[in-house]
């Protein structure tokens, strides 16, 4: 297969979808790789070593696969053919109307948000991989925008305690921030509402927050349901205290195709001594923090700094892209087979119509 890759446009999506190291893999099973002019600049990579792995600069619009991070613009979408096989993060669920404008082109489209999460399909499971990337430097933010040190230290000078980190949600991005702040030297506390976590938050040397009266809540496919309203008013009076108590609180809480629970109102944040941070990586999802403004960051006139990431994964654009080129491999190995349940589970457009 020809498989193209363009350059992403959008001013904040500084990733690829194919790196050189997954080129070299794709030749090696007889696929021609296309590369846009300067596809890889922003994620620290040039057309030479693409061309060096074996692929050719050009229009990635003509291959019968392309591969892209971001979903396509206008004038992108208008490069389809009806048969393109579109691949990337084509938001679905928030995005009706971009997904009506690709299925009028014929194109096949596959989104990466609609993989299933099964055994089967890990490696292609970029919200997985991409994840493991926002967790990571959520807390490094943390950790540089926080006047406090994350470790304990001992010195002539006195001692310095160790920061308090809450992680709310402890899916892939949860665990991560936790095995962050750990390595970091935090004392971290995890919470989700999937029991089901507590064992994973303990082996990572973290205590698990424990809300009495509310049980578990997973729902179909390992995902959290959406709480009721007692259940959360229960979670948020729970969690204040120790809210009050944290120096950093990083939340990733998310419900698939609902609004992100506010599991911290504006009084909890009021609590906080001034000076601590949060991190709402649930932001694009209208934020896990009552008080959070998507894409901004800003100080509460209590002095808590509130951050909002819209992208982190882009702000690491060298190993997120080349996490996500692994993803799109595994998927170009498994092939577009559409009665493949992995290649059907993520297919969003196909002879026209939005599937
Ligand atoms: P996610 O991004 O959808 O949500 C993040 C976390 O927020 C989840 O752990 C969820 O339980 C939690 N959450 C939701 N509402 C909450 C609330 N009110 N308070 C506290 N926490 C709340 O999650 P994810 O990282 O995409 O993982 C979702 C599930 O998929 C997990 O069970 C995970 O183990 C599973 N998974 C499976 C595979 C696979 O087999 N291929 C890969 C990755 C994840």
């Amino acid at each position: 297969m020809r498989i193209g890759v363009p350059k992403e446009r959008l001013e904040r999506e500084r990733r690829v979808a194919i790196v050189p190291d997954v080129v070299r893999r794709l030749r090696a099973a007889e696929h021609e790789v296309v590369v846009e002019a300067g596809a890889g600049e922003r994620a620290n990579v040039a057309d030479d070593a693409f061309v060096a792995a074996g692929a050719e600069v050009g229009d990635p619009w003509a291959c019968e696969v392309v591969a892209k991070v971001a979903p396509p613009l206008d004038d992108e979408v208008a490069r389809l053919r009806s048969d393109t096989i579109l691949v990337g993060f084509l938001n679905p669920l928030g995005n009706p109307a971009g997904l009506e404008a690709i299925a009028a082109t014929g194109a096949t489209a596959l989104a990466m948000e609609k993989i299933p999460r099964i055994s089967r399909a890990q490696s292609m499971d970029a919200l997985s991989s991409q994840a493991t990337v926002s967790g990571y430097r959520a807390v490094l933010i943390a950790s540089t925008e926080l006047p406090r040190f994350f470790p304990m230290f001992m010195t002539a000078a006195g001692t310095v305690p160790p920061a308090q980190v809450l992680v709310l949600g402890a899916g892939v991005a949860g665990l991560q921030a936790i095995a962050t702040a750990r390595r970091l030297g935090a004392v971290v506390t995890g919470f989700d509402i999937r029991s089901a976590v507590k064992e994973q938050i303990q082996s990572l040397g973290a205590k698990f927050f424990e809300v009495e009266g509310l049980g578990d809540a997973e729902a179909a496919g390992g995902y959290a349901r959406e709480l009721t309203p007692e259940e959360q008013q229960l979670q948020r009076d729970a969690l204040s205290v120790q809210m009050g108590k944290s120096d950093v609180i990083v939340t990733t809480a998310l419900v698939p195709g609902r609004p992100a629970p506010k599991l911290i109102p504006a009084s909890a944040v009021e609590g906080m001594k001034a000076g601590s941070v949060i991190v709402d990586l649930a932001a694009e999802a209208g934020g896990n923090c009552e008080l959070t403004r998507p894409g901004e960051t800003f100080v509460t006139d209590g002095g808590v700094k509130i951050i909002g990431p819209l992208n982190l994964p882009s702000e690491m654009a060298e190993h997120a892209s080349s996490l996500y080129a692994r993803n799109i491999l595994s998927l170009v190995e498994l092939g577009f087979d559409p009665s493949d349940e992995v290649v059907s589970g993520a297919t969003v457009t196909r002879d026209g119509k939005v599937v």
